[in-house]
This record gives C-alpha cells, sequence and structure tokens, in this order.
C-alpha cells in the first residue's frame, strides 16, 4: 500500500448554486437537485515507508458541528496522530486548517511538519486584514501560531519530501497543489464540482480572483489529460 492515497472526508457543506458563474449545465444541475450542492471537505493521506502524509487537515472544530471526522477515520484505522510525519497545505482556508488543532487548541499532530507555500503564508499573515479576509486572517494566524517553530514555507517547484509545490493560484492568491511522484497532484480548491472539470471556464465567486483560478483549473486538467496524471480534489469526490 505504499504510495496509496485515502480520501478521508472531514464533513460538508451547502454551497449555493448561484455561487457558480452562469452556464447551461448549472442550470439543468439546478433543475435536477435545487439550489444547493453538498460539498464534502476531504483531506488525502499518503501512506509512505518513512510515515504518513496527510494533504490538507479539514476544517474541526474550527468549522463546527458537522466537522471533525477525519479524526475517527484515522481512529477508525488505527492510525495516531503521532504517526503522521507531513502536513502539506494547498492553502490558508478554515475548511482546510481547522483539523490543525484539537478541541484544546493544541497541535493536533504532535510529530508533523506543515509544509505550505511561501505566498500562502505571506498573504494571510502580512496583507490580508482588510475586509472579508479579516475573520479568516485571524483564525489563519492563531493556528499558525500554534505550530510556530514546525513550519515550512516553499517557493513554488521546490520539494519537501516527496511533494513538490506547484502554483495553482486563484482560490487564494498562495493556492498551491503538490505533486506527488510522477502520477498524482492534490489539487485543493481548484474546483468545486465536477462540472468545473467538464467545463472549466465555469467560475465560482469564492475563488478571489476567478480568472486565475480558471488557468489553474486548465493547467491541472492538462496534467490529467496531456499526461495522464490523476488529481485528488478537495471538494470533488475522487477522481480514479
Ligand atoms: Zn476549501
Amino acid at each position: 500500500m505504499n504510495g496509496s492515497v485515502l480520501t478521508l472526508c472531514d464533513g460538508s457543506f451547502q454551497m449555493p448554486l448561484a455561487l457558480f458563474s452562469p452556464h447551461p449545465a448549472i442550470a439543468s444541475l439546478a433543475e435536477k437537485i435545487g439550489r444547493a450542492i453538498t460539498v464534502p471537505v476531504q483531506c488525502h493521506l499518503v501512506r509512505e515507508e518513512a510515515g504518513f502524509l496527510l494533504v490538507d487537515a479539514g476544517g474541526g472544530s474550527l468549522m463546527g458541528a458537522g466537522f471533525g471526522a477525519m479524526a475517527e477515520r484515522l481512529a477508525q484505522r488505527h492510525i495516531r496522530p503521532c504517526a503522521i510525519e507531513s502536513i502539506y497545505l494547498t492553502h490558508l482556508h478554515g475548511d482546510h486548517i481547522g483539523g490543525l488543532i484539537g478541541p484544546d487548541d493544541a497541535a493536533a499532530f504532535p510529530r508533523a511538519r506543515l509544509h505550505l507555500s511561501r505566498m500562502e503564508y505571506e498573504f494571510w499573515t502580512s496583507y490580508a486584514d482588510a475586509g472579508s479576509h479579516a475573520a479568516i486572517a485571524r483564525d489563519a494566524r492563531r493556528i499558525l501560531r500554534v505550530w510556530a517553530g514546525r513550519i515550512t514555507l516553499l517557493e513554488p517547484g521546490e520539494s519537501a519530501g516527496p511533494m513538490t509545490c506547484l502554483p495553482l493560484p486563484g482560490h487564494t492568491p498562495g493556492h498551491s497543489g503538490w505533486r506527488y511522484g510522477d502520477r498524482t497532484i492534490f489539487a485543493g480548491d481548484v474546483a468545486h464540482h465536477a462540472l468545473q472539470l467538464t467545463y472549466p471556464n465555469i467560475e465560482t465567486q469564492w475563488d478571489m480572483s476567478p480568472a486565475d483560478a480558471r488557468t489553474s483549473r486548465h493547467d491541472v486538467l492538462y496534467c490529467m489529460r496531456g499526461y495522464n496524471m490523476r488529481a485528488f480534489f478537495s471538494h470533488v469526490h475522487s477522481h480514479p
């Protein structure tokens, strides 16, 4: 099972379809299922010989009721939090970092080291004070403080262990994917629904720069179709 990827669902939330840009495929989905979709919040666990790697950490107690199932899913598989060696973050939104701390506000993974892109770190710790981003920045800073001294910041194309940091901006300025080996990409929030993989020009208002996010989606699709890579997304059920 070395190198295998396990998807762990931490919880889910409702996403109004009105947040997507107008498109016939979205209109026909709305006719079938109504105004909102249920969006899973997924983390991905990779088993390596040296230990376990985790991509994103779910919403945990930060996101309130209905989140935090990842910890139970790990326990069901007899994987203790201290068995997680490295965590790779795609970005610093609460549904990806809340699970980094337990209900006692201590680091939920006592031995792990945290990896994220330097640009994402700097955006939320230095620039994101204003308006609607203030609450996200406050949560991110609080959680990063708990992890201080155990954080590695990476530049685009830089590797840490078996993962390489791939800039996929748009959802947030420093949103990054992680390339694992030659065949796998963890693509975070490059898409929020499978329809965006069929029609990559469908945008969502949840992306800080919808145009950059669209370019990032095309980049990931190019890797999938051109190089036969498999991609795992945080909010789209896992692609084989
Ligand atoms: Zn997300």
